[in-house]
């Protein structure tokens, strides 16, 4: 967004009238469908259960399944035109969702906890947004939600922004910030959280354009994860089939990266058309339609989606950074993240806290601090101390030595290929801006 001059930022509010939920239909369908074991009261997604079962009980199933089904030609050729899909995964995720043959199927199941057979409820909605109360009264009429995206809150803004910036179409607007899911189960560590972080830009173009800047913003993201270190081979696009698209969507595909778990979503791209901005419209009374003065005339802009999880992606940057390595015999752990992700740029290290080493390693740490995050640590002996910036991706570590006091030069050492230069002390500022921003 940054270096974009047709990108503008956002932070809009986390609580916001509840008729903005109303009209973006996420009071009505942003839910999930829910199962409870009757046995073991466990609770399940009943679209993502399929996760939890192996793959030779998940066969068992649908064989019963058919069995009990076979006089029934109608319902085993819905089975067949389902299971014909290419992802095994979603085929049965999709006999699972189905009304009809989703309950019999339960029925064949086991509880992944429990282990007992046919202990499943059937199938309720569960609504996935957190309430609260505006006011001290906590009656109906005062509830409100904590946002689930931050993307609603760029739409009821958008001519705000659009006419602050004084920005024409195509433009976008971005905003970083928090979500909140009352997700039925968390798991795999920051993969699925109640509360996370999303970053989203909404990108608002003229309708006919809507297919070109879908095409466009699909291979940006995508490179913006490569152009960032993350493993080719782990990257797919994941294009949504039209009978699921959501129901806001012309056009979807997911960017998923190949987690120790399985491929998992980080981002959805989507063609969004101008379903958002109309209901807006028309839920506020509203006009939220936007001028084209070369056109002379106004109409509602489609919109292209990017919405990423920005704590979902960083668990999917930290996996890819992490390595393990032998150097002499000894086992090195390395985070090999981009130096544009690493949290601490460049540490300082005094080779010893004497002759005046530790005083140029201070004057040096106070000078670098303004424009890079920096470490200082004299703990240790050296080699110890590169193997903990190893350990939290610190691309550079600079020593303070013996050499330094004579010409004013310390070592400069990389992280992953361990070669050292030396760099004058007056050149190190540039010499580390040029390394981080290449
Ligand atoms: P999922 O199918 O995994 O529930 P989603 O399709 O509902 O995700 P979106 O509504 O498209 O997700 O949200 C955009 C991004 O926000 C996702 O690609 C993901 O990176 C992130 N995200 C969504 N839900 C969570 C969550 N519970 N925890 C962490 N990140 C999340």
């Amino acid at each position: 967004m940054t270096y974009r001059e047709n990108v503008e930022g956002l932070d809009a509010s986390i609580l916001m009238h509840p008729r903005v939920w109303e009209a973006s239909g996420h009071v009505e369908n942003f839910t999930d469908p829910m199962i409870d074991c009757k046995q073991c009261k466990s609770r399940y997604r009943l679209d993502v259960l399929g996760d939890q079962i192996n793959e030779k009980k998940k066969k068992k199933a649908i064989e019963a399944l058919r069995e009990n089904l076979k006089d029934n030609s109608e319902i085993i050729s819905k089975i067949d035109s389902i299971l014909s899909g290419p992802d095994e995964n979603e085929n049965f995720e999709s006999l699972l969702t189905d009304d009809e043959i989703g309950r019999l199927l339960l029925a064949e199941l086991n509880c992944p906890q429990c282990g007992n057979k046919n202990t499943f409820t059937s199938a309720r909605k569960f609504n996935l947004m957190f309430k609260t109360f505006i006011g001290p009264v906590e009656d109906s009429g005062s509830v409100v939600y904590l946002r689930p995206e931050t993307a609603q809150g760029i739409f009821v803004n958008f001519l705000n922004v659009q006419s602050a910036s004084r920005q024409k179409l195509p433009f976008g607007i971005a905003q970083i910030g928090k979500a909140f899911r009352n997700e039925i189960n968390t798991k795999n560590f920051l993969f699925r959280t109640r509360e996370f972080e999303q970053m989203e830009m909404q990108f608002f173009v003229k309708p006919a354009d809507d297919k070109k800047w879908f095409d466009y913003w699909k291979t940006e993201r995508l490179n913006w994860y490569k152009n960032l270190g993350m493993s080719e081979e782990k990257l797919r696009y994941h294009d949504h089939p039209e009978n699921k698209l959501a129901h806001y969507a012309k056009e979807a595909t997911d960017i998923e990266y190949d987690f120790p778990f399985g491929w998992g979503e980080m981002e959805g791209i989507h063609n969004r058309t101008n379903f958002d901005l109309s209901k807006h419209e028309e839920y506020s009374g509203k006009s939220l339609k936007f001028f084209d003065e070369e056109a002379k005339e106004k109409y509602l802009p489609f919109i292209i989606e990017t919405s990423a999880g920005a704590s979902r992606s960083f668990m999917a940057f930290l996996i890819d950074a992490y390595s393990e390595e032998e150097v002499k015999g000894e086992q090195r752990v390395v985070l090999r993240f981009h130096p544009k992700l690493a949290p601490i740029k460049a540490a300082i290290l005094p080779l010893v806290n004497k002759d005046g080493m530790p005083e140029i390693a201070r004057e040096i740490e106070k000078g670098l601090r303004r424009n890079i995050k920096v470490f200082y640590d004299d703990k240790g002996a050296v080699g110890r101390r590169y193997r903990r910036q190893d350990e939290i991706g610190t691309p550079f570590c600079l020593t303070v030595d013996t050499q330094t006091l004579e010409d004013k030069t310390v070592t400069v050492r990389e992280r992953d290929s361990m070669e050292q230069v030396r760099v004058s002390i007056d050149e190190l500022s540039e010499h580390l801006l040029k390394k981080l921003s290449d």
